[in-house]
């Protein structure tokens, strides 16, 4: 065997467990939204390690910020505090536009929705409601929330109380509220599920319905939040504010690093003792986090996003195999007349462009929030090549 791609498959096969399935294609180096894989083949990166790489490969302020930081100091564990934590803190404060808002940091967004879960406990209610197809991690108690059946069946009993309904349904919200419920946990925007984007208003009434019922509204931005959408938080233009916000993925800039914002009174059901992670809001991760920050608000980059998400939307629309195409900023779901997602995609990647299926007729795009004007037209001229073939 002399593909070094296949080479790293078997490696992989011989060594890591089978929960992905093995990889096919190895990637070496990044710049930007370019990466090559083992054999030197070039790909646009459509998919930026699943809306997480926001600033994209090997770009030159979070290299220089990691290093600083990781020669300046490195890991401190919880019983001391360090300046990138706490200035990190303050800087997600000022972004939700609360005064009253606090932070615990973790790594992952599973962890962060484990400590949203744990918190509402702590109101003294036990039930959860969560929505069908929504994704909120692997983790007993993130799964336990989690409305996709598939991803639960194996796993059972998970935990008891959670209820869900059906996703952009106020009536059902309306039904399922009662005293006993300590926390609404929703997506802005249905990430795995497909990119499914609610009605305007979903949210508000989720606001208000809560509110009325003394439930804590928690907004799961971990794949929405950090500029995804072209807002900080997937849920800005419904000009509403949760209780709690959850966010990994594109915060620390590529690096792990989660977060679950508690606003208002829920930012005092923690205390001392409550909860813990040893590497959560490490120092080197909260350096990436403020330097891919700075960088977005410095260069504009969340009014780009949004109007590179019109350029997207009108291009793809174009393509006779395209049935709808839904989303926010760069956070795009393409929906196929057919059910041919997996193997266009392949196709894609055959192409030198990244992106993936979600379901058999959904593909996801996600790019870095930093790509350039003439990468998403080659993105759309890849795109129409792929789409041609299948026409008939
Ligand atoms: N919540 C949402 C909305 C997600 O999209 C994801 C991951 O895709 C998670 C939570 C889980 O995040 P992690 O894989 O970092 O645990």
């Amino acid at each position: 065997m002399t593909n070094k791609n296949q080479i790293q498959q078997e490696r992989w096969k011989a060594s890591l467990q089978n929960n992905y399935g093995a990889p096919e294609i190895s990637l070496v180096e990044g710049s930007g939204a370019q990466v090559w894989d083992a054999e030197g083949n070039e790909y646009l990166d459509f998919l930026g390690g699943i809306a997480t790489n926001i600033l994209g490969h090997a770009h030159p302020d979070l290299i220089s910020a990691i290093t600083r930081q990781a020669n300046e100091l490195g890991h401190v564990s919880n019983l001391y505090s360090h300046p990138r934590a706490i200035e990190l803190a303050e800087k997600l404060k000022e972004l939700t536009g609360s005064t009253n808002a606090r932070v615990f940091f973790c790594n992952s967004g599973a962890e962060a929705n484990e400590a949203a879960l744990k918190l509402s406990r702590l109101s003294g209610r036990k039930k959860v409601v969560s929505t069908l197809g929504s994704f909120h991690g692997r983790t007993i108690g993130a799964l336990s929330i989690t409305g996709q059946v598939t991803k639960r069946k194996a796993f059972l009993p998970l935990l008891k109380d959670v209820t869900f309904i059906p996703f952009n349904d106020v009536k059902a919200a309306k039904k399922a509220m009662s005293k006993k419920v300590a926390m609404v946990i929703v997506e802005p925007i249905q990430g795995e599920n497909g990119v499914v984007v609610p009605d305007l208003g979903y949210l508000k009434a989720l606001r208000e319905l809560t509110s009325k019922h003394g439930v804590l509204l928690v907004f799961d931005c971990v794949q929405t939040g950090m500029g995804r959408t072209g807002e900080w938080f997937g849920f800005e233009h419904e000009g509403v504010v949760p209780d709690v916000i959850t966010l990994a993925k594109g915060l620390g800039g590529g690096l792990p690093l989660g977060a679950m914002i508690a606003i208002g009174k829920a930012s005092s059901l923690f205390e001392p003792g409550s909860h813990g992670s040893t590497f959560g809001g490490s120092s080197v991760a909260c350096a990436s986090a403020l330097a891919s920050i700075k960088f977005l608000e410095d260069q504009g980059i969340l009014e780009r996003v949004k109007a590179l998400e019109l350029t997207l939307k009108l291009e793809i629309s174009k393509s006779p195999m395209v049935a709808s195409v839904r989303g926010s900023g760069l956070l795009i779901g393409i929906v196929l007349r057919e059910p041919i997602a997996k193997k266009f995609i392949t196709d894609l990647q055959n192409n030198g462009v990244l992106a993936n299926a979600t379901s058999d007729s959904v593909i996801r795009i996600a790019p870095p929030l930093i790509i350039s004007n003439s990468q998403v037209s080659h993105f759309v001229e890849i795109f129409r090549k792929v789409s041609a073939s299948y026409e008939r």
